[in-house]
């Protein structure tokens, strides 16, 4: 008899571990607790796949061998927790894909900048000639390129929520760019789980595999001095190169592998500020392990055109500057966007706090911005936070309002941020909505 695989949420992920689950001999079922979007539900339905969308039935899925559940379901649910009670294995898309691929892995995760480095490692490798595959939080569901066309290699965003899900899989190469509190109510409030969820990305690593970490990231570092990891160890960092690993000269981040230098003047790159240097390195590392040569990662470097929504430079209107980074929905991605701003810069920041502690940004907010606009339905932890710098603040509540007040409080040669340090969720569908909103916004000025 054929085993039976349940596949709990029925989005990108889920539709393509089904198609997978049924190529490797299982007998599936679909099941997902709200609306499947209509693209995903007519594939099932041209598939003949069994589904159910609304609801999860629990005696079509407590008979399950194997359950592949989405990464947004939380560990408490209670389909996981009785699924877990019986002993049944959880796995997350990635892991399961994992099993029936024999590409090249380079899997990056920390707690920013992961869709930024994974676009630039894909664009590395494909602008190299490699046969390469996106998946994980970015692009297609891996388990649907492996179903249907395999590549050599995977360059794979993996967030904690996929890691949790991840036991066998094994990264060639891992990346881990940074570990600041982010996703806490998942990891019962403990930072010792948030940490150790993100360095699952070094299990199974053998002495033939490589570690990429940032020597410069407090947490990580501290991790690092009482971790023993059997893969080989790689920092990169702004401080004095390494003898194995990057590290800034001159303004010039600096790559040592093997017999091989890599250099390029930070100003050659694309993605400009220091959070993205870091991104630049680590991608930088990862392309001379698999033998990319020193020119074409210089070259993709160069002209890699950066992320929507990510410290985007979207338009300039009457020489004042529109930079959307909606993607930053916490301190420490904002932290990085302020620290790259070179024009005084009027700042809209706001919407759903996750605990921010906005003392985190005081030095950078004096010397970088001359104005506040605060964006939410409730401001007044912002307010209150920055009241006592002395500098403008104006608060609103749409998109529209933000933008022309910061519009009326810049002058030429001025820089207007979107940062928002928080969650887009009281105004916004999600941050794309956010980021959308305001470039048109900016766009009818
Ligand atoms: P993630 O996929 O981890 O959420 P993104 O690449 O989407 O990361 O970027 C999210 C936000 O973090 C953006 O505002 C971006 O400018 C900022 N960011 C990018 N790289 C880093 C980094 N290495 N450290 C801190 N912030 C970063």
């Amino acid at each position: 008899m054929n085993k039976r695989a349940v596949i709990l949420g029925a989005a990108e992920s889920g539709v393509g571990a089904a198609i997978l689950a049924r190529k490797q001999g299982f007998d599936v079922f679909v099941s997902d607790l709200g609306t499947i979007k209509d693209k995903y539900r007519t594939e099932l339905i041209e598939r003949h796949f069994e589904f159910e969308e609304g609801r999860h039935s629990e005696d079509q899925i407590l008979n399950a061998d194997l359950v592949i559940k989405s990464p947004g379901i939380p560990e408490k649910a209670p389909m996981i927790v009785k699924l877990k009670e019986k002993g049944i294995p959880v796995i997350s898309e990635i892991e399961f894909a994992g099993r029936y691929s024999s590409a090249k892995k380079i899997c990056i995760t920390g707690s920013n900048g992961k869709t930024t480095t994974t676009l630039l490692i894909y664009h590395m490798l494909e602008k190299a000639g490699y046969h390469v595959g996106l998946a994980g939080n970015v692009g297609q569901s891996m388990a649907w390129q492996v179903a249907e066309n395999d590549f050599e290699y995977y360059v794979i965003e993996l967030s904690s929520f996929q890691l949790d899900g991840m036991y066998a899989f094994k990264a060639d190469i891992a990346i881990l760019l940074n570990i600041t509190p982010d996703h806490l109510d998942r990891y019962n409030y403990e930072m010792r789980n948030y940490i150790d969820s993100k360095f699952r990305i070094t299990q199974n690593q053998t002495a033939d595999d490589v570690f990429i970490y940032c020597a410069d990231d407090p947490v990580v570092n501290l991790e690092m001095s009482e971790r023993r990891l059997a893969a080989k160890c790689i920092p990169f960092g702004l401080g004095k190169p390494p003898a194995e690993g990057a590290g800034v000269t001159d303004n010039k981040i600096i790559i040592n592998w093997g017999q091989n230098i890599f250099t390029m003047s930070i100003i050659d790159i694309a993605l400009q500020g220091s959070h993205n240097t870091y991104n630049s390195m680590a991608a930088g590392i990862s392309g001379m392990v698999v033998n990319i040569r020193n020119e074409k990662i210089r070259e993709s470097l160069a002209d890699f055109k950066g992320v929507e929504h990510r410290l985007e430079r979207f338009l300039k209107v009457h020489g004042i500057e529109f930079i959307n980074d909606s993607k930053a929905t916490n301190i420490n991605s904002t932290w990085y966007a302020l620290e790259s701003m070179s024009q005084p810069t009027v700042w809209i920041v706001g919407g759903i706090d996750k605990g921010n502690d906005y003392s985190q940004l005081y030095e950078l907010v004096k010397t970088k911005v001359k104005a506040i606009v605060c964006l939410g339905i409730d401001n007044s932890k912002i307010l209150e936070a920055f009241r006592t710098l002395g500098i403008d603040m104006v608060e609103t509540q749409s998109m529209e309002d933000a933008v022309r007040s910061a519009y009326f409080l810049a002058k030429n040669g001025e820089t207007v941020l979107l940062s928002p340090a928080c969650a887009s969720f009281d105004l916004f569908e999600n941050y794309e909505d956010r980021g959308q909103q305001f470039k048109l916004a900016v766009r009818e000025l």
